[in-house]
C-alpha cells in the first residue's frame, strides 16, 4: 500500500490507484467504523406510505433537539424525493469539499448539519434514475466521507415504504438505535405503517414508535379541534403491535406555510399546540434513547 493518508476516503485519495482492492475496503471500513463512533445515537424516521409528513416530523423533531442543545445531523437519503433542504430553506446550497478532506455538510445552525440528495442535483426537475448499489454507495458516503464532526443525534429521513435505502441504512449504520414511524390516523395509512412495523423489526432495527401526523386539525378562526382525518389510530395500531406510542400531532395550516418558506415550524412557532406536540414526541423519543434499559419489552 502507498503513503495512505488515514483520514481520507480512497475514492479522493491520490495515491489509492497503488492500493489492492483488499487494502481499499479495509481502510473504508476502518473509516466508517471511526465515524460511527462519534455518532451517539441513529435515528431512522420512516413510513409506510408518502404525504404523511416523514420529512416535517424528522425535520422538526431535529431542529427540536439541536435547540435543545444537542448536536445534531439530519440525513435524507430519500433520493428520490428529496424534500429536507427545501423545508429548511437552504436548497440551493451545494456540499463542498474541504480542504483537510471529506465533504463539509451544510450548517443550518453550528449545531445542526444537514446532507441531501437535493445538494447534488443540477435541477429540481430532473428525476434521479438510481438503482441499489448506487444509493447504498451514496449512503455511505454520506457517512463515512462528511465532516459530522461529534453528534450527539443523527436523524436519517427516509424514503416512503420497504425498499433499497431502508435496507442500506441499516447494513451501513449497523448499530441503529431505532425507527420513528409517522402515520395518519386513517386505516389506509394504518395498513401501510404497520408494514414498516415490520420492516424495521426484520431489518433488526429496534421501533421506538409511531407518531400519528395530522390528528385533528386545529380550527384557525376558534381554535377549537376538528377530527379531519379521525384520530386515534396511530396508538391503536402501536397498542396492537407493542410499541410505544409517541404522541400525536394536530394539522395546522402554518406548518404548510413554514415547510414551503423554509422556516422550521418549531422556531417560526413555539407556542403552538402542534410545536407542543413536537416537544413530546422529542420527550419521548429521548426517554426511549437514552434509557434503553425501560424499554427491551416494547421490542419482542
Ligand atoms: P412525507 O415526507 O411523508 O411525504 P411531508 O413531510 O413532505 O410528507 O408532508 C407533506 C405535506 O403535508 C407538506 O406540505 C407538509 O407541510 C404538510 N404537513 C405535514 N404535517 C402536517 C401537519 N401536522 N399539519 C399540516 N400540514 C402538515
Amino acid at each position: 500500500m502507498a503513503e495512505c493518508k488515514e483520514s481520507t476516503s480512497c475514492s479522493t485519495c491520490g495515491s489509492a490507484s497503488s492500493c489492492s482492492v483488499d487494502e481499499k475496503q479495509r481502510h473504508e471500513q476502518e473509516l466508517l467504523a471511526k465515524k460511527l463512533e462519534s455518532i451517539d445515537h441513529r435515528l431512522a424516521v420512516m413510513s409506510g406510505k408518502g404525504g404523511v409528513g416523514k420529512t416535517t416530523v424528522a425535520v422538526n423533531l431535529g431542529v427540536t433537539l439541536a435547540r435543545e442543545g444537542l448536536n445534531v445531523g439530519l440525513m435524507d437519503v430519500d433520493i428520490h424525493g428529496p424534500n429536507v433542504p427545501k423545508m429548511l430553506g437552504i436548497e440551493t446550497r451545494r456540499l463542498e469539499g474541504s480542504e483537510q478532506g471529506g465533504i463539509n455538510p451544510i450548517e443550518v445552525f453550528p449545531n445542526f448539519k444537514v446532507v441531501s440528495m437535493a445538494f447534488l442535483l443540477q435541477d429540481r426537475d430532473t428525476p434521479v434514475v438510481w438503482r441499489g448499489p448506487l444509493k447504498h454507495s451514496l449512503i455511505q458516503q454520506f457517512v463515512k466521507d462528511v465532516n459530522w464532526g461529534h453528534l450527539d443525534y443523527l436523524i436519517i429521513d427516509l424514503p416512503p415504504g420497504t425498499g433499497d435505502e431502508p435496507l442500506s441504512v441499516a447494513q451501513v449504520i449497523n448499530k441503529m438505535d431505532g425507527s420513528i414511524i409517522v402515520t395518519t390516523p386513517q386505516d389506509v395509512a394504518l395498513l401501510d405503517s404497520r408494514k414498516s412495523v415490520t420492516f424495521s423489526r426484520q431489518l433488526q432495527v429496534p421501533v421506538i414508535g409511531i407518531v400519528e401526523n395530522m390528528s385533528g386539525l386545529i380550527c384557525p378562526h376558534c381554535g377549537k379541534e376538528i377530527d379531519l382525518f379521525k384520530v386515534g389510530g396511530g396508538r391503536k395500531a402501536s397498542q396492537e403491535l407493542g410499541v410505544p406510542f409517541l404522541g400525536s400531532i394536530p394539522i395546522d395550516p402554518e406548518i404548510v406555510q413554514d415547510s414551503d418558506r423554509g422556516a422550521p415550524f418549531v422556531m417560526s412557532h413555539p407556542d403552538s399546540k402542534a410545536a407542543q406536540a413536537f416537544k413530546e414526541v422529542v420527550k419521548n423519543v429521548r426517554a426511549f434513547v437514552e434509557q434503553p434499559e425501560k424499554n427491551a419489552a416494547s421490542q419482542a
